[in-house]
Parts: structure tokens; sequence; C-alpha cells
């Protein structure tokens, strides 16, 4: 296959400012050379490439959009989701682990965090030197987290957890999981460290979906943290879904990436495939397939483009990133099963990037709210009218 050039069928490029597009280039040229090669290995053994953190860091990948002074890289939005969606491009779980690093983790340390919190935390999260994770889900409340049954009870000067969390990514490699449970019945995050005694984190194993990332339940049992180890500012289920909204933020950029890198494939393919004496990509139904895909990821190109503005801008809203995460990871998930199709037999090889996309983008169509409850959040944002219950 021809090296990976981008797609942008509209000029958005002359959208971008210099530093936007060195972010996404450089980012870019990281993958191509650091990603591509390795990551078919891991899909297939079932591991994250432990190795890439420290040049994930380097790149000043984690918590990309927070403040220097706290040792991060402090982008832009837009540049933030230029980068999601190069790191997706080359595999959905190289991206979560930036999200759940940047958005889950280091986020609600600085959102809800203390000072001294903060100056601990965060720099040593954004070198990678150490690893987070983010426990919100249990096996029994997923898109509705706010029947959670986890629970803190205040013990002396400390906390002590009871409960089990489900499918969180990190959870087995992580130093630090910023974890909600009810305090007095209210939703409050605690930093609970490995090794702590009464927590463990099995992986979950099994998986046929970002296969390249791990998952994990995180079980605690009467787990006794410090006091200073509660988030003073967090309070309430509105507190981890404010960190969700940043990691959907990122998900709608890295959806991008992953068509992106599909369409590439079938393109490329359609050239070099004979049948019936000439290249598939000659076939009026083929073509139609490709057209599809570019018009589906210009448009997302273009709507991820104004979320970023807004962000930047400090006007957006909770349910614009709903549309946009919502609609780029149905968009990708289409194009990826689009691209499969067009690469026949090959289409279901790892010899090819697409069937991993495809099977990692259930998953990100899963994550961060189900394609289902974005749609009752848009559903009552429009009509003012709640449909969850
Ligand atoms: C690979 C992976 C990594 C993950 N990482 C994390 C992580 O790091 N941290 C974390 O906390 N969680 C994580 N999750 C969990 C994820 O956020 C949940 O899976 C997701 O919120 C959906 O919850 P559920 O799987 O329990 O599905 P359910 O909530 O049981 O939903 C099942 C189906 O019912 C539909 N449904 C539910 N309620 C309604 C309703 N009111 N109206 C209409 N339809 C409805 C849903 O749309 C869906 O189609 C991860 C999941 C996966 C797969």
């Amino acid at each position: 296959m021809n090296p990976f050039r981008g797609v942008d069928f509209y000029q958005a490029d002359d959208l971008l400012s210099d530093v936007e597009r060195m972010a996404r280039d450089t980012v870019r040229e990281w993958v191509g050379e650091r990603v591509v090669p390795v990551i078919d290995t891991h899909f297939e053994d079932g591991t994250f490439p432990m190795h890439l953190i420290p040049e994930m860091a380097e790149l000043g990948l984690f918590g990309a959009n927070l403040p220097e002074e706290y040792g991060c890289a402090g982008m832009n939005n837009v540049a933030y989701g230029l980068v999601m969606q190069e790191l997706e491009r080359g595999d959905s779980g190289i991206r979560s682990f930036a999200s759940v690093q940047g958005a889950l983790v280091m986020y609600p340390i600085y959102t809800f965090g203390t000072e001294e919190q903060k100056r601990h935390w965060l720099p040593l999260l954004a070198r990678g030197e150490k690893i987070g994770c983010f426990g919100l889900t249990e096996p029994d409340h997923g898109s509705d987290p706010g029947g959670m049954t986890t629970t803190a009870i205040r013990k002396g000067d400390r906390y002590v957890l009871n409960g089990t969390k489900s499918w969180i990514t990190n959870g087995t490699i992580a130093d630090v999981a910023v974890v909600w449970a009810k305090l007095d019945g209210q939703v409050t995050g605690f930093l609970v460290e490995n090794g702590t005694s009464g927590f463990t984190a099995p992986e979950i194993r099994h998986k046929m979906s970002l296969r390249a990332s791990i998952t994990s339940q995180l079980i605690f049992e009467d787990c006794a943290i410090p006091e200073e180890n509660l988030l003073p500012g967090s309070g309430g289920l509105a507190s981890p879904l404010r960190c969700l909204n940043q990691a959907r933020y990122g998900i709608a950029w890295g959806t991008i990436g992953a068509a992106m890198a599909c369409y590439h494939a079938a393109l490329e393919y359609s050239l070099e495939r004979i049948q019936f004496d000439r290249p598939i990509g000659g076939f009026q139904l083929v073509q139609e397939k490709l057209v599809y895909m570019l018009t589906e990821i210009t448009k997302a190109q273009l709507l991820a483009l104004r979320l970023g503005r807004l962000k930047d801008e400090n006007r957006i809203e909770h349910s614009q990133t709903s549309l946009a995460k919502r609609n780029n990871c149905a968009m990708a998930l289409e194009v990826a099963r689009m691209a499969r199709d067009v690469l026949g037999a090959n289409g279901i090889s790892l010899e090819y990037p697409v069937i991993r996309h495809m099977c990692n983008l259930e998953a990100v169509k899963t994550y961060e709210g189900t394609h289902d409850i974005h749609t009752l959040i848009l559903g009552q944002s429009i009509t003012g009218q709640n449909a969850f219950r």
C-alpha cells in the first residue's frame, strides 16, 4: 500500500493553523513508523504495546489539551482532536489509551482535585510514568451509571470502598484508578492506587474488539484509602459525565482516523485488484461505495472541526458533542464495513487494517454512551422531554 497521506476532499487543511497542522502531521508520521508496523501482532495476541507509552508521552499526547504548568502540552482542542484522529488511524486501542489517560484520569484530577493532587499526579501521568484508569461502569449499571452500587463509607481518617467496576480500560496496568462510588448517596470521585489492600483488577479476556487494549474489572473489598484521596470538587453524577464529555469529544475525532484508514485501504485495493480484466475500482458499484465513504468522512471532518472551534471558544454544548460522537462512530463503522466488502476475502485478513478497525469500532460505538443513549440525549435536548425511563 502507498503511504497514508490523509483524506481532505474539501481542503479543510486551509481551515487549520500551522500549529494544528504540525501537531497532526507529527503524530501521523509517528503512527506510520511506530504503530502501524506492530499493531496487528498486538491485536492478534491481545496485548497493548507498552513500549509506545514513553514515546507518546515524549510527543505530549497525554492530557494534551491541559495546561503546561502541570507538565501538559497545552494544545488547543482542535489540535488535540487531530491528534486523536491520527492515533485512531493507527488503532482505536492506542487512541483509547490516550483518551483514558487524558480525558478520564488527568481531566478529573485537574477539574476536581486539590492543588496538591494536581501537582503530584498530572506531571507523572503526562510523562507516562504512571498509568491511570477510570472506573464508572459496573456489571449491572452501564448506560445508567447513576444506579451504581459501589459505596464509600467514612471510617476515621479513611474511606472504605466496596463494589465492582467492569469494562475498565487500562485497569490491570493502571497505577491509579479514578473510581466513582456513592458517599452518603452522592456519586463522588476517589483516587485508588494499585497495591492498596482490598483492591484487585483482573483482566477481561476473550474480547473480539479493541484487542490491542487492556480491559479489566476493578474489585473493591473493604478497600481502605486515605481521606486525602477523595476528589473534593466532585459531587453528583454530573462529575463523571463531565469527564465522559471530554472523552466523547476525542472519540468524535478519533473515529474519523479509523474511517480514513479503511477508505485509504479500500481505494488502494480497488485500483490494484483485477477482476473481469480490469481494476474493480472501475466498476460503478465499487465506485458508489468509495464515494459513500469519502462523502461521510468529509461530513464528519467538518462536523468535528466546527465542534472543536466551539470548544475552543467555550461555547460547546454537551448535546453537540453527543451529536458528533453518535454520528462519527456510526459513520466510521459503516465505512469500515463497506471497505471490508470492497476487499473481498482479503477484507477479513489482518494483512489489511480494515477488519481490525471494523471490530474495534463496534466497541467504540458502545462505550462512552451507546449510539442509542446519545439519541436520547439529543432527543431530550431538542424536545425537552426525557425519554430515558
Ligand atoms: C472495550 C470497552 C472499554 C470500556 N472502557 C470503559 C472505561 O474505561 N470505564 C468505564 O467506566 N466504562 C468503560 N466501558 C463501559 C461502557 O461505557 C459501557 O459498556 C456502556 O456505557 C454501555 O453499557 P452496557 O455495556 O452495560 O450496556 P447497557 O447499558 O446494558 O445497554 C445495552 C443496550 O441497551 C440500550 N439501552 C440502555 N438503556 C436504554 C434506554 N433508556 N433506552 C433505549 N435503549 C437503551 C443500549 O443502547 C444498548 O444498546 C467500556 C466498554 C468497552 C466495551
